[in-house]
């Protein structure tokens, strides 16, 4: 196809206000306490516009959740530089994440970890989730559909393990997926309100657990999270 120069102008002029939007968003999270500078530079690298309708692409930049459709949403930019942040990322991990969404967090470990794995149990999400990362370039991540309460052990152990949506507890077949060592991040707890969890492997048989903070996450439905 080939742009006037008319359009072709207005669709630059539109991406360079998404990249000051994004690259102040990038600085108010610096502000905020976030100190990992990959994770920041993940962050300013993945244009989040692009994963919301038209309608809501002027707020994709402000520090919220959206909505990106089947009752599901994209998580604020706090929370997922906070989890990124936490897994302590160095570029040669196998990572599972749990819940894609709209792709946005999984484009943010495609650029910290050598792989990810990410699983959406709900099909247009997955599908559009890969379009988004096909778009963006990613490489080394992969997006399954189905129940990520359960996990992926083909392609584990993992080093990391991330889980968007919230459970009543932490699915013990995650647990069992991580290598010793290895670290998780997710809320568990009530279905309207939860603790951000981080667990370590530290055996064969003991993980640890310290608790981050508060936060209200959409529900993890599976095997072993919320039935439907
Ligand atoms: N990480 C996402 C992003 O960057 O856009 C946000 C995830 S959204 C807060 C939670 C996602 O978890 C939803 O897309 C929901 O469909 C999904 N989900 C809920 N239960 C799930 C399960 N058992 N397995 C896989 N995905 C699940």
């Amino acid at each position: 196809m080939v742009l006037s120069k008319h359009s072709d102008f207005d669709f630059r002029v539109e991406e360079e206000q998404y990249r000051r939007a994004r690259s102040k968003m990038v600085q108010s999270l610096e502000k905020a306490g976030v100190r990992d500078t990959r994770v920041l530079a993940a962050m300013n690298a993945i244009p989040r516009h692009l994963l919301v309708a038209e309608a809501l692409r002027h707020k994709a930049y402000s520090d919220v959740a959206l909505p990106i459709g089947s009752g599901q949403t994209i998580s604020a930019p706090h929370i997922v530089a906070l989890m990124s942040e936490r897994l302590c990322l160095e570029g040669h991990e196998a990572v599972l994440e749990i819940g894609t969404g709209s792709g946005y967090q999984c484009a943010i470990l495609s650029k910290l970890a050598e792989r990810v794995v990410s699983i959406e149990r709900v099909p247009s999400l997955a599908n559009d989730a890969r379009r988004a990362l096909d778009r963006f370039g990613v490489i080394n991540a992969v997006v399954f559909l189905g129940d990520g309460t359960v996990g992926r052990p083909k392609d584990g152990p993992y080093d990391a393990i991330l889980v968007t949506a919230a459970g009543p507890k932490v699915p013990r077949s995650l647990l069992l997926q991580l290598k010793i060592g290895g670290r998780l991040i997710g809320p568990f707890g009530l279905s309207d309100s939860q603790v951000l969890l981080e667990v370590h492997r530290t055996s064969p048989s003991d993980w640890t657990q310290k608790e981050l903070g508060d936060c209200k996450f959409v529900e993890l439905i599976g095997d072993e999270g919320w039935s439907t």
